[in-house]
């Protein structure tokens, strides 16, 4: 680059000198002056031009011949545009690779905005939610999927779980659909079919629900037997009237662990489920003590409520919860031993607890504690005669219920469960003294 710096400042020179010379021998230094700076300018306008021309057909052709600095520049442009031209084309081609393997996956691919605008999707995503091109792209993704728990679902930004639904354009098909954030928070959405799956999930719930149900009758008529026996225990042996006390609380456990399960069928399948209502926590929470005091208990149970407040749901899914608390606290924690129920308004939320004295939980079982019959201990919940599936059902009705559980346990010291249900299921004093 120097050479051609140098080359044109010699070249300058040259002309400059010659051009002052004869202006000197013809005696008009100034007319030979300007004309050399005339055609010096001059034809840097023309190669200007020329390369203007050139750039502005967007330099498919080879550059024009120019020698100098402008033949340089030439070179420089045309050799910078074949290099952008290949990898121009290089990323053409791993993007249709991307795009023809992505078209090959079975499972669905959509980028959607941070508005949830649809941007791309892959074949597969088409075909599973009905997608069009070119007329869906920039619609928002909601107005595609119409389908209210998935318009839940993407609003409310409940992307930890994934959803699964009804295929909106294909009959009997089953999706479920991942979301993940990325760069932006801009949408990325993976479409499964789990058709299958489901099916399989549904056989299983299905079946047990009706084996629970069949299990009905014929138990109801051994304790039917067992009542009349115990009628007449008196007059029977004495080992045979242990028996006969055995097989009662033996029946007695399997009718709970069957009304525990069609419960939980019940709250699995959300077809039948009772209409959400507004009811009192006060009362609410007296009938569950109420109830667990009259089968009798050697604790004394604290009730701390310190404003009115309403909560929003099925009557018979809270109080089946709170009372699997508030009997876990008793069956785990000593006689004599204080057993404290609360409910708390927080900003924007409604906090039910039940604190106890008792066992408590080691933290390593604690995540594992909603586990369809899972014991901390084998022994501890045949002793206390619980069915192991108590706190499953408390997680099934927060779910529907928007709440979560937290639980906080010492061994040794006891446990706090609380159920934390969010502002917009709560009705506090003021809000429904204005109703
Ligand atoms: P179960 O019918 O066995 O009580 P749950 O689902 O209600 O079944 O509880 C699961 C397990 O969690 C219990 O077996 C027990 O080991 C433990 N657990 C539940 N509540 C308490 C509590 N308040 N204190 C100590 N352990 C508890």
């Amino acid at each position: 680059m120097k050479t051609i710096w140098q080359q044109a400042f010699i070249r300058w020179t040259l002309g400059l000198v010659v051009s002052f010379t004869i202006g000197i021998l013809i005696g008009k230094l100034f007319m030979c002056l300007f004309l050399f700076v005339l055609f010096g300018l001059c034809s840097n306008l023309y190669q200007l031009y020329q390369f203007h021309s050139w750039v502005r057909r967007l330099g498919k052709a080879s550059p024009p011949e120019a020698s100098g600095i402008w033949g340089d520049v030439f070179d420089a442009v045309y050799r910078l545009q074949k290099k952008q031209r290949k990898s121009k084309k290089r990323m053409r081609r791993a993007l249709s690779r991307i795009e023809n393997s992505t078209s090959a996956l079975k499972e669905g691919v959509i980028m959607a905005d941070n508005l949830g605008n649809l941007e791309w999707w892959n074949a597969s995503a088409g075909q599973f939610l009905g997608l069009m091109k070119p007329v869906d792209r920039g619609q928002p993704v909601t107005n595609i999927v119409r389908n209210p728990e998935f318009f839940r679902y993407f609003t409310q930004k409940r992307f930890s779980e994934p959803l699964v639904i009804k295929s909106p354009s294909q009959e009997g098909i089953y999706l479920e659909i991942q979301t993940t954030l990325y760069d932006q928070n801009d949408h990325l959405i993976f479409v499964r079919d789990v058709t299958r799956l489901h099916l399989l999930e549904q056989m299983r719930k299905d079946f047990v629900a009706n084996a629970s149900h069949e299990l009905k009758t014929p138990l109801t008529v051994i304790k039917g037997y067992l009542e009349t026996l115990d009628m007449f225990k008196d007059s029977l042996p004495k080992s045979m009237q242990k028996g006969v006390d055995n097989m009662t609380t033996q029946s007695n456990r399997m009718e709970q662990l069957i009304e525990d399960l069609l419960l939980l069928s019940r709250l699995e399948s959300n077809d039948k489920r009772d209409i959400d209502q507004w009811h009192d926590i006060n009362e609410l929470v007296n009938n569950v003590v109420d109830s667990v005091q009259a089968i009798g208990t050697k604790h004394t149970i604290h009730i701390v409520i310190r404003s009115e407040c309403r909560l929003y749901g099925s009557y018979r899914e809270l109080y089946s919860a709170f009372s699997n608390l508030v009997v876990n606290a008793i069956k785990y924690s000593p006689d004599g031993g204080n057993i404290t129920i609360k409910w708390e308004n927080h900003l924007d939320e409604g906090i039910f607890s039940v604190s106890d004295e008792g066992l408590g939980i080691e933290a390593r079982y604690i995540p594992r504690l909603t586990e369809r019959f899972f014991r901390v201990d084998k022994g501890r919940g045949s002793n206390t005669g619980g069915t192991g599936l108590g706190l499953a059902i408390v997680k099934h009705v927060l779910l529907h219920h928007d709440a979560k559980l937290l639980i906080t346990s010492q061994p040794g010291q006891g446990s706090v469960f609380s159920c934390h249900f969010s502002g917009k299921r709560i009705q506090q004093p003021l809000a429904h003294k204005e109703q």
